[in-house]
């Protein structure tokens, strides 16, 4: 059998070519979406999904998300004592969607049709076939994923040829496409986007209007509970809002019980500075294309942020008419790879043209700056190449001299996209001579050239004297052996996971747990009665009743706090 998958950076999602269409299969918690999570469970085995998702609260440095960001970078995710390579945690998510469709299925799912944003290079591709390899999956093939939507809506059923828009808001980032099929072959013309925003962003915007009316948090501004608390409180008021002009905002804090209402308006204007952004990636995707927005066909939405009305109203006024909704935003991309994999099966695939390459990461240097008060800082990040740039690209910047008499300038070349460089990968270092002058009278001029091989040439020159460093920096190609990777799968399969059958309580458990954290009072007496009586029910062992008390209990901390999200 082979499988679609939507491998996204907050949810990923399974779907099947069965009896002519297309159609997403649910997972062992019988939900459609599997949060893309992964965490390190009290008993050290690992959790994936929603169990996962459920402790970020509780556990944020036991859990891992989004991920999917780094996929391609040789940075590592930090889980408890381990140190996990983002495209491991890919293949963790890979493995659990493979083995809930095989049990649902009731036969083995060997292949499946990946999807990547169009953006994703050379080697974010390999890292995510990488990961499906890892999860014992054959990666028939990568499918972009504004394609995968368009081929959900039909785009290779289509006689006219106008090309679509695809508008994909996920969690965590924004993508615009324009997707064309030409004799069988469909094309992404363009892509833009912004890669810092999303559904996130907008519980921020939520959050900091509620701030502004407790002035009492102000103190506790940095507190990283409090950040969490409030983000999963205004997660639950965002998705009421989608179908309300009214929602209260929750949350329990030190003991402390907070509560107040947002309206539909209020919302819509402390988010005005977010939704006023998506404006320009559109723009962009039309000029890059040289398509104008009159000729589109269709204006699909992607991405489970679509689904907020303000957000609806501003592509509609964007685009001066209505955006095609008549696929589930958050199921497209699925369902496109599904539709993939069944031409795939009947050997009818269609081809894709690859979008010009683009840089996967900001390259730039440490510098040190001064504050107000002539304090030094160092350690921070001063971007020269930023991602998604079009490669071959070549950049320079000047920076001046920050001492008096200074003999030589040090510079460290940083991949990432931190302020503070400690949380990027150091590529290399360059030291170059300058002449003693007082501060700030020398200038080095530096200049980074990438390619699409990978290879990043640092030059620097030293305007005043002429004097120039250059430094090569190879991308080590990653690419592992056969053996190395096979190395890595059985390592992968040796981990505890927490056993599939237990997903759905430990899920339950988890949210308990949050929940318990989250409230005060008498509803906290009720949850701390309810994981008592849920757990006396799981030591008995008896798989029906734990059924019927594990739902139970889900209806009853769904009265507590609302249904549960994903
Ligand atoms: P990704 O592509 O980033 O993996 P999705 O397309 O599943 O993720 O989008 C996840 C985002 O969709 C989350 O930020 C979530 O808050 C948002 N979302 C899902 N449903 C709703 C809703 N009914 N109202 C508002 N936002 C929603
Ligand atoms: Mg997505």
């Amino acid at each position: 059998m082979i499988v679609g998958i939507d491998l996204g950076t907050t949810n990923s999602a399974v779907g099947i070519w069965r009896e002519g269409k297309a159609e997403l299969i649910p997972n062992s918690l019988g939900d459609l979406l599997t949060p893309s999570a992964v965490s390190l469970g009290d008993d050290g085995a690992l959790l994936v999904g929603m169990a996962a998702r459920e402790r970020q609260s509780t556990h944020p440095k036991l859990t891992a998300t989004a991920f999917k960001r780094l996929m391609g970078s040789s940075q590592k995710v930090p889980l408890g004592k381990k140190l996990y390579a983002p495209e491991e945690l890919s293949a963790l998510v890979l493995r659990s969607l493979k083995a809930d469709a095989e049990a649902l299925l009731g036969e083995p799912v060997e292949a499946a049709v990946i999807t990547v944003p169009a953006y994703f290079n050379d080697r974010q591709r390999k890292a995510t076939r990488r990961a499906g390899e890892l999860a014992g999956l054959k990666v028939e093939r990568l499918l972009n994923e504004p394609t995968a939507a368009a081929l959900a809506h039909g785009i290779h059923e289509r006689e006219d040829k106008e090309p679509f828009l695809v508008f994909d808001l996920g969690g965590g980032t924004f993508d615009v496409s324009i997707v064309e099929i030409f004799e069988g072959i469909v094309e992404v013309r363009a892509s833009a986007g912004d890669n810092r925003l999303g559904g996130e962003d907008f519980n921020e915007a939520v959050v900091a209007l509620v701030r502004s009316r407790l002035p009492e948090l102000a103190e506790a501004a940095h507190d990283s509970l409090l950040k969490e608390v409030m983000r999963a409180a205004a997660e639950r008021t965002r998705r009421a809002l989608s179908g309300a002009d009214e929602a209260p905002f929750e949350f329990v804090w030190k003991d402390r019980h907070f509560a107040t209402s947002i309206r539909a308006a209020e919302f819509e204007e402390a988010a005005e500075p977010l939704l006023a952004r998506l404006r320009d990636p559109v723009l962009r995707s039309l000029r890059d294309s040289g398509i104008l927005a009159d000729s589109l066909s269709e204006v699909i939405l992607v991405g489970g942020s679509t689904r907020m009305p303000i957000v609806r109203r501003a592509v509609t006024r964007m685009f001066g008419r209505f955006p095609d909704t008549s696929v589930d935003p958050d199921r497209a991309v699925a369902l496109g790879a599904a539709v993939q994999a069944g031409l795939r099966a009947r050997d009818a695939a269609l081809d894709e043209v690859r979008l010009t390459d683009v840089c996967p990461f900001t390259l730039g240097i440490a510098v040190a700056e001064r504050d107000r008060h002539g304090r030094i800082h160092d350690g921070i990040f001063s971007p020269i190449i930023e991602r998604n740039t079009v490669i071959p690209a070549s950049r320079v910047h000047s920076y001046s001299t920050m001492q008096d008499n200074q003999s030589r300038v040090e510079l460290q070349v940083y991949q990432g996209e931190a302020r503070d460089v400690s949380a990027n990968v150091l590529l290399g270092r360059l030291s170059v001579p300058v002449p003693p002058r007082p501060a700030g009278q020398v200038s080095v001029d530096v200049r980074f050239s990438y390619d699409a091989s990978g290879l990043l040439e640092v030059d620097a020159t030293v305007p005043l004297t002429g004097t120039a460093r250059q430094l090569l920096i190879l991308d080590e190609e990653d690419a592992p052996s056969e053996a190395e990777i096979e190395a890595r799968r059985q390592a992968l399969a040796a981990l505890k996971v927490h056993p599939r059958d237990d997903a759905a309580n430990a899920a339950v458990l988890a949210r308990a747990a949050r929940c318990y954290e989250g409230f005060l009072g008498e509803r906290r007496e009720a949850i701390s009665q309810i994981i008592m009586a849920f757990e006396a029910v799981l030591e008995r062992q008896d798989p029906r009743e734990i059924e019927s008390v594990r739902r139970d209990v889900e209806e009853r901390l769904n009265a507590i706090e609302g249904e549960r999200y994903l």
